[in-house]
């Protein structure tokens, strides 16, 4: 019945040219994004297949969200046979697969208690809600200031719009939510100059993604740690990116030896599925009694499955000491091609299976994209200037030297018809 169904889809595309089906998107979808003129149809591991059947390197992965590749057979077993056995209930009702996905993620990760929802978003909104209602229920009803971070990422939502530290995304959709203020990432001493009583909570990514995989300075988020404990408020980590063993440590803090009061999980956490978590301590468990904060959604039986499938797989298969171990073979590679193409690359950048080729002034990062898809291998920007690698974490030696000559290739074109 399901072959039967995927050969009705294949089917379907087949009958619809790729120019049809791109002028249907044009005519139909919203126009928010800017996607790349092809239509996907197929995935397989690190490779993906359009509609016309070219086959794509995928240094993508769904920007860093699939993380055991296309269509492994664990998530599609899993998936297949828990919707066959309870896909959703509410969260009126306990489900014996999201109690047991909370206590494996919570072992996993040295948190206590979680929140379950649908993405980051989510999950940093979530954050937000914590942080000022934990201040509130104890009285303090003027701590709510956030410090956030200049280019940081947070996600689309009104309030995590608002913590997100990059004008462009905020620009036309004031007022926004207020009390939050920017600094530059790695700043200590302008961190330092805000902390207070009004101050609620540091919010910030442990390596900033979508702002230019930016790892922070030795020993800030350590410092970042230390100021919030002298001045009672909560450090909170937008794990969304780097979690879930993406840059070769399950979490992202795990690289600093800095445990947050409170993170955010999305992306690898559900593989492809989409789900997001908040995870905190217990000493803010009971921040948002019951009314205060809820989501249909999140947690149903179904993506709780996912999770502790995810959970599992990355454990099995050694996924996160293979994203160490493939990060340095992937950074090796993307350094040596920077430094083959001076005109065009600064360097490289990155921790674990997160990389990024870094530009000079004379290319956009997005003028990149094209020609590295024209040439079979699908990356991302992120910030103006750096190319972003962020493949499934099952990625072989193999699939990273055939990107690595890819990009390669690409760059050598783009220099030669730069002159
Ligand atoms: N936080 C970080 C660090 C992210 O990188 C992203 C997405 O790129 C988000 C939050 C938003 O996640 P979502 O798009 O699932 O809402």
């Amino acid at each position: 019945m399901l072959s039967g169904g995927v050969d009705r889809l294949a089917m379907e595309a087949k009958l619809q040219s790729e120019r049809q089906l791109l002028d249907c998107a044009q005519r139909h979808l919203l126009g928010n994004y800017r996607p790349a003129k092809m239509i996907l149809s197929r995935g397989r591991g690190c490779e993906l297949f359009d509609t016309e059947g070219r086959r794509y390197l995928d240094f993508c992965a769904g920007v860093a969200v699939c993380c055991l590749g296309h269509g492994h057979p664990a998530l599609v077993k899993v998936i297949q046979e828990q919707a066959a056995e309870l896909m959703h209930v509410s969260n009126y009702f306990y489900s014996l697969q999201n109690v047991k996905f909370v206590e494996e993620l919570c072992a996993a990760t040295g948190f206590d208690r979680a929140f379950c929802c649908n993405s980051g978003a989510e999950a940093n909104e979530a954050l937000l809600k914590l942080v000022r209602q934990h201040f509130y229920q104890q009285g303090k009803k003027d701590r709510w200031r956030i410090i956030a971070f200049e280019r940081s990422f947070h996600g689309r939502t009104m309030g995590a719009l608002a913590l997100t530290g990059n004008p462009t995304y905020q620009e036309g959709f004031g007022p926004a939510l207020q009390g939050v203020q920017h600094v530059p990432f790695g700043d200590l001493d302008a961190v330092a100059a805000l902390m207070g009583p009004e101050v609620a909570a540091i919010h910030v990514e442990p390596v900033q993604g979508e702002g230019g995989v930016l790892p922070p300075p030795e020993g800030f988020h350590q410092s970042l740690r230390s100021l919030c404990d002298e001045h009672g408020a909560l450090l909170v980590f937008d794990e969304v990116q780097v979690g879930m063993g993406r840059t070769g440590k399950l979490l992202g803090a795990d690289h600093f030896g800095v445990k947050a009061d409170a993170i955010a999980l999305a992306k690898g956490l559900g593989g492809g599925f989409p789900m997001g978590v908040m995870l905190l301590r217990e000493h803010l468990a009971g921040a948002l009694p019951p009314g205060k904060h809820g989501s249909t959604f999140g947690g149903s039986p179904l993506s709780s499955a996912v999770g502790r499938t995810v959970l599992r797989v990355l454990h099995e298969e050694k996924l996160i000491e293979r994203a160490a171990e493939q990060g340095e073979r992937l950074s090796a590679g993307l350094a040596k091609v920077a430094a083959a193409h001076p005109k065009l690359c600064t360097g490289e950048r990155g921790l674990g299976l997160l990389r990024a080729i870094t530009l000079t002034d004379q290319i956009l990062a997005r003028d990149v994209l094209g020609p590295a898809r024209d040439n079979g291998l699908l990356v991302t920007a992120a910030g103006p200037r750096a190319v972003r690698f962020t493949p499934p974490l099952v990625v072989s030696e193999a699939e990273i030297a055939e990107a690595v000559e890819r990009i390669d290739a690409t760059l050598t074109k783009l220099e030669s018809e730069a002159g």
